[in-house]
């Protein structure tokens, strides 16, 4: 058979194997979605239905447009792009700019958004503490993600039901300024990419004309977290096309407080009647305990749309079972993350294969710094730290210089060459913040190796012209290390240990989502990424007070209400039944030892060794004890009795 086909499912084969055109899988996490799609732009490459170049596959991270790039890579497939939406966008509208603007190109408006968000808040009268700025450039960016006008904001915030942290009337000013402001200072923020590159192939035929020569096939993963504005995009791309294929999972519908929505993905076989509709329901990423805790934690979600109901069905073979831990304080918490983390890398678990996921950001300060303590290296995932990071703008600095000189060998060995001018050893240091420095740069000579792979005649000034891409879309190049990451950073991705931590009220179901049966759902749907992205090792985690043991108690998150097996330590800390009473599952008990020849109950251990009672004869024939069972057992249902009374 066909390489590409094996190894994939039936079902997974029905996807891969369509024709050009239409396809939609709809299924749970870790069935092979992605899978799926890598190897059906790889099959439809090979077989000649499609260049490599041709093809324009788009997801919603970073980091998940780099593994989807890594599994292209894997499996022969050199040339096809894999980005974000905002990455595709902003190199699309860098190529048009002269033809549909002109002049200079405008800046991403980057850190200066809140700026911009509080001058105009100023001039609407509203506070400018930080908080409320962020609320308002939340609603502006669902506004603008929801191809919503600012006059029309009120309404559509009604008609949603959106909880708006403040008056409507205000958001429709500060909306409204804001883009006035924007626009003065000609500056683009991330929606705006989106928006323009729409309008530029809605509005002049002759770029839509050569986009759509150039690109011919196009991928979405994650469907489920479209929005109005990338769904505009998309068929902006596609003009009159329909060669689409889209991959998706309704519960993990993890964006929809930024405009995003399960709808595109369920209606698609009704928008295009002649799709090939593929369901997948085998688990093929985590242990059977890992999916029966993630069955667990979406089964008791409300309002699920049909076309999410699937189950997943584990497939692989038995793994430890999730451990559920409740600390004092945030501090031990990380301490023992550490530890266990530090455990497993000795073990021989890579670092790479390691997760700490948490709701916030701002939760990983207290983990990098166990982690730091323990030597271990890691990665924060939130793209726009590494391009902040001294020895990268170092490194960005020397490259630039050397790219303006002649250009000598391959694109790797030069890069290599550059950066050991600014530290770059061939071994690593032992660790520290040397060792992290070293990974930052050895993550841009591997970047270097990806392009030398993925483009042709990939040089020095394409590499940096790469690179500044990357940090304007914050688009950093993988590093290896442990990773800490947020939940919606996670999306997609697997590692063999997942750590979920930080599992409290307030945190997760967030604070703000209190009261919002909705915003309370996305949070589940969170929690159940999470699970999900384990493929062995699940360790769920929450502390009762905040880092350095602060008074305010804390109660571990509603969501793991059932969750907590009853013989769990954690439900042994004093008072926690009080602060937090649980519905357990009923305690698994183990059956009693019986007597293999008379089924009476084993009590001495003598006994319970030799699996009979020592009275009971040890050579008794097999068949006419397997005989005398059934009788023993059909005996027992007719008298109502327990079949050891029957002898
Ligand atoms: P998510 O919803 O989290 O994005 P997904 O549906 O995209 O998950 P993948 O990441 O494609 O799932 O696959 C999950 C894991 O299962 C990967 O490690 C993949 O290689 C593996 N896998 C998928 N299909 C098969 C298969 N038929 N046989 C063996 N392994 C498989
Ligand atoms: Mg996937």
């Amino acid at each position: 058979m066909d390489r590409l086909l094996e190894g994939l499912d039936p079902e997974q084969r029905a996807a891969v194997e369509a024709p050009r055109g239409p396809v939609c899988v709809l299924a749970g996490a870790g069935t092979g979605k992605t899978r799926t799609i890598t190897h059906r732009i790889a099959h439809l490459v090979q077989r000649g239905h499609v260049a490599a170049g041709q093809v324009l596959a788009v997801t919603f991270t970073a980091r998940a447009a780099g593994e989807m790039r890594t599994r292209l890579r894997a499996l022969g497939v050199h040339g096809a792009q894999a980005r974000t939406f905002h990455a595709a966008s902003l190199r699309q509208l860098r190529y048009f700019w002269p033809r549909v603007v002109g002049g200079e190109q405008w800046q991403l408006v980057d850190r200066n958004k809140l700026r911009l968000i509080a001058q105009a808040a100023n001039r609407a009268g509203v506070s400018t503490e930080s908080d409320s700025l962020r609320d308002l450039a939340g609603e502006v960016e669902w506004a603008k993600a929801s191809l919503i006008a600012p006059e029309d904001y009120p309404a559509a915030a009604a008609r949603t039901s959106r909880d708006t942290p403040v008056a409507a009337e205000l958001v429709v000013q500060v909306y409204r300024t804001y883009e006035q402001l924007k626009n003065q200072a000609q500056l683009l923020d991330f929606d705006d990419l989106l928006l323009h590159t729409a309008a530029a192939l809605e509005e002049h035929g002759e770029v839509a004309e050569e986009f759509r020569d150039r690109y011919r096939c196009f991928v979405v993963d994650e469907y489920q977290d479209v929005t109005p504005l990338q769904q505009r995009v998309l068929d902006a791309w596609l003009g009159q096309r329909d060669d689409l294929t889209v991959v998706g999972d309704a519960n993990q519908t993890i964006y929809s407080f930024a405009g995003a929505s399960p709808a595109p993905l369920l209606n698609f076989p009704r928008r295009f009647p002649h799709a090939a509709v593929v369901r997948l329901e085998r688990d093929y990423r985590s242990t059977p305990q890992v999916v029966t805790l993630a069955n667990q934690v979406i089964s008791s979600a409300r309002g699920r749309p049909a076309g999410s109901r699937l189950k997943l069905i584990g497939q692989r073979p038995d793994g430890p079972r999730p451990s559920f831990t409740e600390f004092d304080d945030e501090t031990l918490e990380a301490a023992a993350v550490a530890r266990r983390t530090k455990e497993l890398l000795d073990d021989g678990v890579p670092a790479s294969e390691v997760a700490v996921l948490y709701r916030v950001n701002a939760q990983s300060e207290v983990f990098e710094q166990a982690l730091a303590e323990v030597g271990v290296p890691y990665q924060v995932r939130g793209g726009e730290r590494f391009f902040q990071r001294a020895e990268v703008r170092q490194a960005m600095v020397a490259l630039r210089q050397a790219a303006g000189h002649e250009p000598s060998g391959e694109l790797p060995k030069v890069v290599r060459e550059v950066l050991a001018g600014i530290g770059l050893t061939d071994d690593p240091p032992a660790g520290g913040s040397a060792r992290e420095k070293w990974e930052s740069l050895l993550a841009l000579v591997e970047l270097a190796e990806e392009l030398a792979g993925s483009v042709e005649g990939a040089d020095l000034p394409k590499f940096v012209a790469e690179l500044e891409m990357r940090a304007e879309a914050q688009h950093p190049p993988t590093v290896e290390g442990v990773t800490l990451a947020s939940l919606h950073a996670a999306k997609g991705l697997e590692w063999d240990a997942v750590f979920l931590v930080g599992l409290v009220e307030g945190t997760v179901p967030i604070q703000h989502a209190d009261g919002d049966e909705a915003a309370i759902e996305e949070e589940r749907r969170l929690l159940y990424v999470g699970v999900t992205r384990a493929r062995e090792h699940l360790w769920l985690s929450w502390a009762l007070a905040r880092a350095g043991g602060g008074r305010r108690y804390r109660r571990r998150s509603r969501f793991l209400y059932g969750l907590v097996p009853d013989d769990h330590p954690a439900s042994r800390v004093a008072g926690a039944a009080q602060r937090a009473p649980f519905q357990r599952e009923p305690l698994q008990r183990k059956p009693k030892p019986q007597c293999r020849v008379c089924a009476s109950a084993l009590v001495d251990a003598r006994s319970v060794k030799l699996s009979r009672c020592t009275s009971c004869p040890s050579d008794v024939d097999e068949e006419l004890l397997t005989r005398l069972r059934a009788w023993r057992a059909d005996r027992a249902r007719e008298l109502k009795v327990p079949a050891y009374v029957v002898f």
